[in-house]
């Protein structure tokens, strides 16, 4: 079923939110089941009902061709560049390009509203789902979040409010459960923008990764595990902290990713419009992925205030993915001087661009199908799409 019964839709109005959240512990607190359109969530939601291929037909008009390698991996698209803003939005997770597009959005009258994420008053990292219907409002709500947010939450708010023009701004979990009851939002015109993710985590569980790897877990103000193997944080005084991937205290992390996450295989959020990352662009860069028309016509609204650069792809991937399955699945930890001697070879000779992109792909499927194969085997041949089974497929895996 690609999306909801528009007959549901009345009995759905009439619920009231609940605390429930079917997916139990594989909820990524999108946000659906706050609203009255839990009422749809067994059909929508990303964890309950696996639909990418369906609702790709839906959003994109066909679903990704998986003889077509770029498409196995990075969904249905037209286009693939990266791209810098000129002028970097200061205080943006990268360059702010997201930040750019949706505020020109709503300066040129394309919509009325943005779904985007600020945070609390009390915690720089503690998500806020809000409509922005000003520019400042978008601004304020730039830089990442780097914990599940409940985006949909306000969904209601958008029928209440009249509007009929709308972008939302989100995560592959986030875009699934908003496609699947698109419908019935009762807009003229969606526009979704959305980042890639994964390895996300709830409030403690960030609280415990900052404090197991950075310096001074109280100062970090952002931080982006970057094309270059390691992880940069950024602290309240300007001063930045790397450290090596390689040097990451796997055998504490490994619990530290939300189920939800752990269990996921929409990476690069194959159901927006537009997608801005940055692991398929040379370090700095940020990588943008047009899917479909809407998403080209998004992107050409600042495409006079980025620097752009074909895509490019360096490297082979595939025999250090294959040694970091078995690695990652024991909990190994390397000592900090070897972690570093590691970070600078892979730097040096590892996987670039897209092939980048590939590896952390690769390496993050092959862990998830194992996680979904071991914690819900009754799962596993309707949860993972058929593209990443081809992609796992490629490698051998411990029982
Ligand atoms: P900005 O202009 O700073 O805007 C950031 C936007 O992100 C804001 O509009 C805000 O509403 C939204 N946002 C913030 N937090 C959340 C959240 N928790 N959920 C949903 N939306 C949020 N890119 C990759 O290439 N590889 C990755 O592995 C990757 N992981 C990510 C994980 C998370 C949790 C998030 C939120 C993003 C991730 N990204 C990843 C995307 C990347 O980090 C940047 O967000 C993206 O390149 C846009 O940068 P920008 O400077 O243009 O964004
Ligand atoms: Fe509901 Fe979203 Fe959680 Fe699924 S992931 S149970 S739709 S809140």
């Amino acid at each position: 079923m690609t999306s909801v019964d528009s007959n549901k839709h009345k009995k759905a109005r009439a619920l009231k939110p609940t605390s429930r959240r079917p997916a139990k512990e594989l909820c990524s607190e999108c946000g659906l089941c706050d609203t009255y359109y839990i009422h749809y969530v067994k059909e929508a939601c990303a964890f309950i009902n696996q639909q990418i291929g369906e609702l790709e037909e839906q959003a994109h008009k066909r679903s990704r061709n998986l003889d077509n390698p770029d498409e196995l991996y990075f969904g249905v698209h037209q286009n693939m560049i990266a791209a810098q803003k000129q002028q970097p939005i200061a205080g943006a997770q990268w360059t702010g390009i997201v930040s750019s597009i949706a505020i020109e959005m709503l300066n040129r009258g394309l919509v009325e509203g943005v779904v985007c994420v600020q945070n609390t008053k009390e915690d720089r990292f503690q998500p806020m789902p809000i409509i922005a219907r000003t520019p400042e409002e978008i601004l304020a709500a730039r830089v990442n979040k780097p914990t599940l947010s409940p985006n949909l939450s306000v969904l209601e708010q958008i029928e209440k409010s009249g509007m009929k023009r709308l972008l939302v701004i989100g995560v592959g979990c986030q875009i699934q459960a908003l496609r699947a009851v698109e419908k019935q939002l009762g807009l003229e015109k969606l526009y979704v923008l959305g980042t890639p993710c994964v390895d996300n985590v709830n409030r403690a569980g960030l609280q415990k990764f900052l404090e197991t790897t950075s310096r001074s877990p109280e100062t970090v103000v952002h931080y982006e595990f970057m094309q270059d193997f390691r992880v940069h944080f950024k602290h309240e005084d300007g001063s930045t902290e790397t450290v090596p991937f390689f040097g990451l205290k796997t055998n504490q992390l490994k619990d530290v990713f939300a189920p939800s996450c752990m269990s996921c295989f929409d990476y690069v959020n194959s159901l927006a419009d537009l997608v801005v990352g940055y692991m398929g662009a040379p370090f700095g860069w940020q990588w943008i992925v047009v899917r479909n028309n809407t998403g080209k016509e998004m992107l050409d609204l600042v495409k006079d205030q980025l620097n752009t650069q074909p895509v490019m792809s360096k490297g082979n991937r595939k025999e250090a993915v294959q040694q970091s399955i078995p690695a990652y699945d024991k909990g190994v930890t390397l000592p900090m001087w070897a972690a570093k001697l590691m970070g600078v070879v892979i730097e040096r000779i590892g996987p670039k661009g897209l092939e980048y992109a590939r590896f952390s792909i690769d390496s993050h499927f092959t862990r998830n199908y194992l996680y979904v194969k071991r914690n819900h085997p009754e799962k596993l041949e309707a949860h993972v799409p058929e593209f990443a089974k081809r992609i796992v497929g490629q490698y051998k895996l411990p029982e």
